[in-house]
């Protein structure tokens, strides 16, 4: 058998073992790209799928900087920020990230996934400790893995468990707590003021991954901290550039120091290439966007609103979210990927998400508006979920 056959038997192997978990996954193909209505593998359909909360991938002042930006400095960074991608545009919008979430500063990332696994591992090591959500998200648990810190996982949201496990490791040299702002899956907030309060109590340091909050909630978008009044006191803030801004890449926000220190020793920072200069432009526009549009935000909650309350009224499960994020929970597993495909056909697209992403026993649709769809295409998309589910007996 040559090299590339062994291979084949072994991945096939692999790949049947997933099928078998019904964990198999594969790539849809879209039409176009962060329109409410699109076509998903031929057929058109609302698009309940999309973190692009408030339409801005599509804006035109984020177009139109991408664009000049493009033009005037070319398509790339050509190199990592520590050797020859650094751009005065990079410290444009460090400065306008620092500001928007009342950090002393901000280092933006090529992503977050790499925000998070080259951050933890820059500040917790060898006799730290990590207490990390147990439905923190994957890049944080990939961060902990990378560290050599001991971790230890406290139930979900909440601030007692968090308490107890710190106070039982009150010898550590650095304690770090990892939280969600807005859990991505389930849509449910952090209690971030009695998390704050027991992490100043127990001096241990907070990190809020506030990818879903950022832009989306709070009085000016800038986020689960503001949400609570509490702009400015979590002392450190990460979230990404390509959800509700509507651009790519991401930030971390704290003190002076913290930059610094990712800057020397994050190696998500020092080993990859700096992004291009598109990317940067349309973040700051993004941003001048937010400020400047606040309708955007105040379409997505009157959508939300309206989904949310079509959904409940339908007798779906929506657990307990709070936000924009809607989980409509399937409580047979082997239903969810063939209801997710018969809402296909019927015209509405919300991901069917299965275990290993979700807890087993809580499969579920994940369900979010965005600020640009019209109430008629809600509507299309409630009647799908009415019909369809009444089909499958999943709804009586
Ligand atoms: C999407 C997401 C990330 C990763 O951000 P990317 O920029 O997409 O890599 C990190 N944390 C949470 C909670 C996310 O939802």
């Amino acid at each position: 058998m040559s090299a590339s056959d062994s291979l084949r038997a072994a991945l096939s192997t692999d790949l049947d073992t997933l099928r078998e978990a019904g964990q198999y996954r594969w790539l849809r193909h879209f039409d176009s790209l962060q329109e409410p209505v699109t076509r998903v593998d031929g057929r058109e359909v609302v698009l309940l799928s999309s973190s692009n909360y408030l339409g801005l991938a599509r804006h035109p002042r984020l177009v139109a900087a991408a664009r000049e930006a493009t033009a005037r400095h070319g398509t790339a960074s050509g190199s990592s920020r520590l050797i020859a991608g650094n751009h005065p545009l990079y410290e444009e919008l460090e400065e306008a990230l620092a500001l928007f979430v009342g950090a002393e500063s901000a280092l933006v990332f090529a992503t977050g996934y790499l925000a998070n696994v080259g951050m933890i591992p820059a500040i917790a090591g060898e006799g730290d400790v990590i207490f990390s959500d147990a439905l923190a998200h994957a890049s944080l648990v990939d961060g902990c893995r990378l560290s050599r810190a001991r971790t230890e996982v406290f139930r979900h949201n909440d601030p007692q468990t968090l308490e107890a496990a710190l106070r039982a490791n009150a010898e550590a040299r650095r304690k770090l707590v990892l939280v969600d702002g807005v859990y991505s899956m389930d849509g449910d907030l952090s209690p971030l003021p009695d998390l704050l309060a027991v992490c100043e109590r127990e001096g241990a340091w907070l990190l809020l991954d506030d990818s879903h909050g950022t832009g989306v909630l709070g009085e000016r978008g800038r986020g689960t901290a503001e949400h609570f009044g509490l702009a400015g006191r979590v002392p450190i803030q990460m979230g990404t550039l390509g959800k509700s801004l509507g651009s790519f890449g991401a930030w971390v926000a704290g003190p002076r120091e913290l930059r610094e220190t990712l800057i020397n020793r994050a190696r998500g920072f020092i080993f990859t290439c700096a992004l291009p200069p598109a990317a940067l432009a349309s973040s700051l526009a993004a941003l001048r966007v937010l400020e400047d549009e606040p309708e955007h935000r105040a379409r997505l909650w009157e959508n939300t609103r309206h989904l949310r309350e079509g959904l409940r009224s339908l007798g779906y499960d929506l657990g307990g979210s709070e936000t924009h994020i809607l989980p409509v929970f399937i409580a047979d597993a082997s239903q969810v990927m063939p209801f997710c495909e018969a809402l296909l056909d019927a015209g509405v697209f919300a991901q069917g998400i299965r275990p290993p992403s979700v807890p087993e026993g809580a499969s579920r649709l994940r369900v979010c508006a965005m600020a640009t769809h019209a109430k008629d295409q809600l509507d299309r998309a409630l009647e799908a979920f009415d019909r369809v589910g009444r089909r499958m007996g999943i709804i009586s």
